[in-house]
C-alpha cells in the first residue's frame, strides 16, 4: 500500500495550552478487544469503526492504539476520514469507506489501495475506468438494500453488478457483501432485524448459485457481535463497544444472563476529559451567579470557575445540572454554561485552589462521570456527547 506516513502524529505542537485535555487509556482498549475477539472466536476480522474522529475519542491517537491491539482494518464513513486514517496508520492495514466518496476521489482510493463501499450499479463503470487508468485493481464492497432504505442497492441491481464485477474480474478485487443493521441493539426491533438477516441471505445465495463470493460477508455492529452470533459472517464493523460501552441496557442485561452474574464489566470506557479550576470566587448570598439570574445564592457561596464551555464540547444542557468532580467530590454546576466559561459550587468541598484538576468525564478518586450521565439532563445520547467534542482538544494516550 502506498501511503504518506507519518508517524508525527503530534505535530503541530502548540506553546500553549488547550482549556481542557483528553486522555486515552490503552489497558481499557485492550480490555474491550480482547472481550469483543473472545466473543467472536478465531475467525472474523476485526474492523473498527472510527468514524466521527472515532466516536470523538480522535482518530490519530485510536488508530495507533488499536493497531498495539492488533487490529488493522479500519472503517471510515468518508473518504476524508479514510484520508486521516491512512495518515497515522502503519503499512499494511486497511481502510474502508462505508460511505460519502466523491467522483472526484475515486482515483485516489484506488490508488492507496482503499476499500470502498458500491451502493449504485451505475458507479462500476466509472470505477473501471479509473481501475484501468491506473493499471490497479479497485477493492468494491456491495452494499445491498435489506429494509433500510438508506443507501444499498436492490437485487436487480445486486444481480447485474455482480455480472459486471465477474465481467472484469482483472480491473476489480470483489471484496465485500454487506449491509447494515439498523437498530440491532433493541429487541423491539427484533422482527426487523431479522427479515434484513433473512434477505441478506437472499444476496449470498444468488452469489452462491454464481459461485462468486467475496472475501467478506459482512453485517454485524457493536450489538450483533455482542448479541447476535449468527451475524458474525467474515468480518465484523465494531464501533461504539470498541469505545467500551454497551449499545444499549438490553444488551448488557443479556450478556449478565449468558455469563449467569449480576454484575459484569467486561469492557470499560477509553475517554476521560479534564481541566483545572481557572479561578475561585466567594459570592455573598443574593447575587447571582454568570449570565443573567439563571443562578441566585441563597446563602453565602464559594464557586469554582472551569475554563470552557459550549463552544469546547460541554453540552449547554447541563446548566444548572450535572457536575463535575474536584478533590474527588462533586461539584453542581451553578448557572448556565457560557461559551467558554462555567461555574460550579465548591462551597462543601474544602482546600479547592486554582489550578487543581477538575474531571469533566471519567474518574477521579472514588467518584465517576460518564459519558451515560449526560444523557439525564440533555438529549445527547453517548455517540452525539462524544462526536462532538471538538478536534482541538488535545489527546494523549496513557497506559
Ligand atoms: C456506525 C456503523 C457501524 C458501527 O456501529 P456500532 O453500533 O457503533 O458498532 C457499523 N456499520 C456501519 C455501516 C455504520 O455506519
Amino acid at each position: 500500500m502506498t501511503q504518506s506516513h507519518h508517524s508525527h502524529y503530534d505535530a503541530f505542537v502548540r506553546n500553549v495550552r488547550h482549556s481542557s485535555r483528553i486522555e486515552l487509556s490503552q489497558s481499557a482498549l485492550k480490555k474491550n478487544i480482547n472481550f469483543l475477539q473472545k466473543k467472536l472466536g478465531p475467525h472474523p476480522r476485526y474492523s473498527a469503526v472510527i468514524k466521527a474522529n472515532a466516536y470523538g475519542h480522535g482518530i490519530p491517537q485510536m488508530v495507533r492504539m488499536l493497531e498495539q491491539c492488533g487490529v488493522n482494518h479500519f472503517s471510515a464513513a468518508s473518504a476524508y476520514e479514510a484520508e486521516e486514517v491512512l495518515e497515522y496508520c502503519s503499512n499494511g492495514c486497511d481502510i474502508m469507506i462505508m460511505g460519502i466518496l466523491y467522483d472526484q476521489d475515486i482515483e485516489w482510493a484506488i490508488r492507496n489501495g482503499i476499500e470502498f463501499y458500491v451502493f449504485n450499479y451505475g458507479r462500476l463503470q466509472l470505477v473501471l475506468e479509473k481501475a484501468k487508468k491506473l493499471k490497479k485493481k479497485a477493492k468494491v464492497h456491495l452494499e445491498v438494500e435489506t429494509g433500510t432504505n438508506r443507501t444499498g442497492m436492490t437485487e436487480p441491481w445486486f444481480k447485474k453488478s455482480v455480472a459486471f464485477l465477474k465481467r472484469n474480474e482483472s480491473h476489480f478485487q470483489f471484496q465485500g457483501v454487506c449491509t447494515h443493521l439498523g437498530g440491532a441493539e433493541s429487541r423491539s426491533n427484533q422482527f426487523k432485524i431479522d427479515q434484513q438477516i433473512r434477505r441478506y441471505k437472499q444476496y449470498l445465495a444468488e452469489l452462491k448459485k454464481r459461485k462468486f463470493m467475496p472475501r467478506y460477508r459482512h453485517i454485524a455492529c457493536s450489538a450483533a457481535v455482542l448479541a447476535m452470533p449468527e451475524t458474525h459472517y467474515d468480518l465484523v464493523r465494531v464501533g461504539v463497544a470498541t469505545y467500551g460501552f454497551w449499545p444499549s441496557p438490553e444488551i448488557y442485561y443479556q450478556h449478565l444472563q449468558e455469563v449467569g452474574k449480576d454484575k459484569d464489566a467486561p469492557m470499560n470506557r477509553i475517554i476521560s476529559w479534564k481541566t483545572d479550576v481557572m479561578d475561585i470566587k466567594d459570592v455573598p448570598k443574593g447575587e447571582f451567579i454568570g449570565y443573567g439570574t439563571a443562578f441566585q445564592a441563597l446563602h453565602d457561596m464559594r464557586v469554582a470557575v472551569i475554563p470552557l464551555g459550549y463552544s469546547n464540547g460541554y453540552p449547554r444542557g447541563q446548566s444548572n445540572n450535572g457536575y463535575v468532580l474536584i478533590r474527588g467530590r462533586k461539584a453542581p454546576i451553578t448557572g448556565l454554561i457560557n461559551m467558554n466559561l462555567f461555574m460550579v459550587d465548591i462551597t462543601d468541598i474544602p482546600g479547592v485552589e486554582i489550578g487543581d484538576e477538575v474531571v469533566l468525564l471519567g474518574k477521579q478518586r472514588n467518584n465517576t462521570i460518564p459519558v451515560s450521565s449526560f444523557t439525564n439532563y440533555t438529549q445527547l445520547i453517548n455517540n452525539e456527547m462524544l462526536s462532538r467534542l471538538p478536534t482541538a482538544i488535545p489527546r494523549r494516550i496513557v497506559k
